[in-house]
């Protein structure tokens, strides 16, 4: 009995003859029920052969994917690249590619003439409502089922959208960064107003006071000095930078900014040794805010180690990547090294932020400024601190090419 409810399928069917009703009425359930489950499992194939049919996957994806033939007529146009360019499939068909879409035409010469299949272009144009659209567009063989050439493959990334979340983005850190800076200005202006405001109130009384008078005005000018130093900071940090640049050797900008800080140095006895510069560091700049970054780094040093200490300062040239897709590029290295107290972990990521600053007298935006001087030259300044093992400040420019 156990056994007729599994037969084997090449089992003996001469036995089905001798079989009780009861027997064939389980052997049919079984058959019904297996061809059921065979139904089922068949249903599912066939939908899987839907979902993955190469059709569904070209109208689907939300690339443009356009197949041109060798004499770059349009072979194909899917959903996406009816969208993204405005126009149907039936019109573009068998259409020459560069009349159809005259804002790729460069890009796809470009690929013909390298023929790299590395290639990436980006591509932008306006659509039919006038807004921008910004395409990633690559070209690639399109190859038959032998792997033989028979046209090309272009394939088109809509990044408009990211493009547009980018600037906004942007925008609002630009905004929020002009709202911290202004409450820092009136913050830092409101100490010296409220100082020269209460010597001003009692000056009436004791105006006869010889000692007060002295006291008046060494406080005076000392507050007024304040903001006139904010003034000046707040008046180069919103100096737009020139476009055309003179070439100049980093080296020589850093002897002409000590020729005048050297006696500076002296007085506090602090040792100064310059380094080497083999290689002139020639970059282009705007000598007087690469000046100004160098005696903010100086100053630092100096006010940092107070006597008996030592400030190095090295030039070196270096090849760095700035972002992903970019290829490297060399850039003059100047280090200023000092032997100081170093600064803690918690303030590191804040010596750049305006206003910040340990010092009684401090503004707070040398640094600032300097990181933006160097961010408009195309380079940047990083820090490496700990406390009781000095600073180094290095500052990356981008060498001037030949
Ligand atoms: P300020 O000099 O007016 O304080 P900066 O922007 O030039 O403003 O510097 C910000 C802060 O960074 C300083 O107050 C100090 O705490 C820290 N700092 C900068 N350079 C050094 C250095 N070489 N050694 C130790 N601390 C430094
Ligand atoms: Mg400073």
């Amino acid at each position: 009995m156990d056994n007729m409810r599994h037969p084997h399928p090449t089992g003996d069917l001469s036995a089905l003859a001798k079989a009780d009703p009861q027997t064939l009425q389980n052997l049919y359930a079984l058959y019904n029920e297996n061809t059921e489950k065979l139904r089922l499992a068949f249903e599912r194939l066939e939908k899987r052969f839907r979902e993955i049919d190469p059709y569904n996957i070209y109208n689907s994806i939300t690339e443009a994917l356009i197949t041109l033939d060798q004499e770059e007529k349009i072979l194909t146009f899917n959903s996406a690249a009816e969208k993204i360019f405005g126009l149907r499939e039936r019109d573009v068909i068998d259409q020459p590619f560069r009349d159809c879409l005259p804002v790729c035409a460069a890009s796809l010469a470009d690929y013909r003439f390298s023929g790299s299949t590395e290639n990436r272009y980006e591509i932008t144009f306006r659509d039919e409502r006038g807004d921008p659209v910004v395409l990633r567009g690559r070209y690639s063989p399109l190859l038959d089922r032998d792997g033989v050439e028979i046209g090309t493959t272009c394939l088109f990334t809509d990044l408009s959208l990211e493009r547009l979340l980018e600037e906004k983005a942007r925008r609002a850190g630009r905004l929020t960064a002009l709202g911290e800076l202004a409450a820092g200005v009136a913050h830092e202006m409101r100490n010296p107003l409220t100082t020269i405001r209460g010597y001003l109130q009692i000056l009436p009384a004791c105006k006869d006071d010889e000692g007060f008078i002295q006291e008046f005005s060494e406080n005076l000018i000392r507050e007024i000095d304040r903001l006139t130093r904010l003034t000046d900071d707040m008046l180069n940090m919103a100096k737009p930078i020139s476009p055309e640049l003179p070439v100049e050797s980093m080296s020589a900008v850093v002897l002409d900014t000590l020729h005048f800080l050297a006696d500076q140095f002296t007085a506090r006895g602090i040792r100064l040794r310059v380094g080497e510069d083999r290689d002139g560091s020639p970059v282009r700049m705007d000598r007087d805010r690469i000046k100004q970054v160098m005696i903010n780094l100086l100053v630092n040093a100096m006010e940092a180690i107070g006597e008996n200490g030592e400030v190095e300062i090295r030039f070196s040239r270096r090849l760095e990547k700035m972002d992903e897709n970019q290829p490297p590029r060399t850039f003059a290295v100047t280090e200023v090294v000092d032997n100081g107290p170093g600064i803690p972990p918690h303030w590191l990521d804040r010596i750049f932020d305006p206003f910040f600053t340990t010092k009684d007298t401090g503004t707070g935006l040398g640094l600032a400024l300097s990181h933006r001087i160097v961010e408009e030259h195309g380079g940047f300044i990083r820090v490496d601190s700990a406390p009781g093992e000095g600073t180094r400040f290095w500052v990356l420019l981008p060498m001037a090419e030949g």
